[in-house]
């Protein structure tokens, strides 16, 4: 990930949903979203102290280099860790710092299908790929919620089918869902344990997706902060070798 800084200055906030905040920045120098085309892209919070900094990963929403302005969407999961309470209590006139942006993943016009899947944290890179979708496109967007109320407007080309569910089964959605023929290129992320457990062995190991054709990564882990998530990460690589 390149190493720029982007010092960031809060205009606004919108509650997307009950654990939802959008929050809308504005920056006099954008420049390093230029070259930026993936739709994953994602920028790491400074945040903590000085003296001791903490690194939290987010997603860029909308980011208008010639404006100078880009939202992050964080969900407030409760009083623990940084980014959360910071999003929760932002106010206009917060300063930010971020690095980056980096990414991986943009929708291949070619695939004959697509399969989009997460839950809240990997909401807005879903929303962001669907928008990036050709008007063509085929195939499916599966969001968990953490309940009804936490549902958001999200739309993607009409061959699209979006689904939303709260019933904590991301992975049994995922596979309810009927596989159609053709090359499909795959975006699913979230939690660790439904990405990385529940999901990917059966993209990749049961339906034969290709390595290439498929993003899928843990966001967070339950119970981990995102320094305990980081090693976790490590583990699980060395693991897999
Ligand atoms: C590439 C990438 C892009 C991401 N984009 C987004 C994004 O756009 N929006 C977003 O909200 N998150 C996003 N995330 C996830 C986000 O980085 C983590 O949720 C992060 O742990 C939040 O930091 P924190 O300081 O609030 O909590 P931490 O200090 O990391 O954790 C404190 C506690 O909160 C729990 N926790 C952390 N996240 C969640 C959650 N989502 N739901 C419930 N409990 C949680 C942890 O398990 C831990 O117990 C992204 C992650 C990656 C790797």
């Amino acid at each position: 990930m390149p190493r720029s800084t982007t010092t960031l200055v809060v205009t606004s906030t919108e509650q997307l949903s009950p654990g939802m905040v959008r929050v809308h920045f504005r920056s006099d120098d954008l420049s390093a979203f230029t070259a930026s085309a993936d739709t994953d892209r994602y920028v790491k919070l400074v945040l903590g102290t000085p003296e001791e900094p903490v690194l939290r990963t987010y997603t860029v929403v909308a980011p208008d280099v010639a404006a100078g302005t880009l939202a992050i969407d964080f969900v407030v999961h409760g009083d623990e860790g940084y980014a959360g309470p910071w999003a929760a209590s932002a106010k206009p006139g917060d300063v930010l710092e971020v690095r980056g942006p980096g990414g991986g993943y943009a929708p291949d016009p070619t695939a004959d299908w697509h399969l989009l899947a997460g839950d809240e944290a990997g909401l807005p890179a879903i929303r962001a790929a669907l928008a990036a979708l050709p008007p063509d496109a085929v195939g499916y967007a599966v969001v968990e919620a953490y309940g009804a109320d936490h549902v958001q407007s999200l739309t993607g080309p009409a061959g699209v089918e979006i689904s939303w569910h709260h019933d904590g089964d991301l992975a049994g959605a995922v596979r309810a869902l009927p596989w159609r023929e053709g090359r499909v290129q795959v975006f699913v992320h979230g939690e660790a344990e439904v990405t990385m457990h529940g999901i990917r062995p059966y993209v990749i190991k049961e339906r034969g997706v290709p390595r290439q054709d498929a993003s899928i990564s843990g966001y967070w882990r339950r119970g981990r902060t995102e320094e305990g998530f980081r090693s976790w990460k490590q583990e699980l690589a060395a693991t897999e070798g």
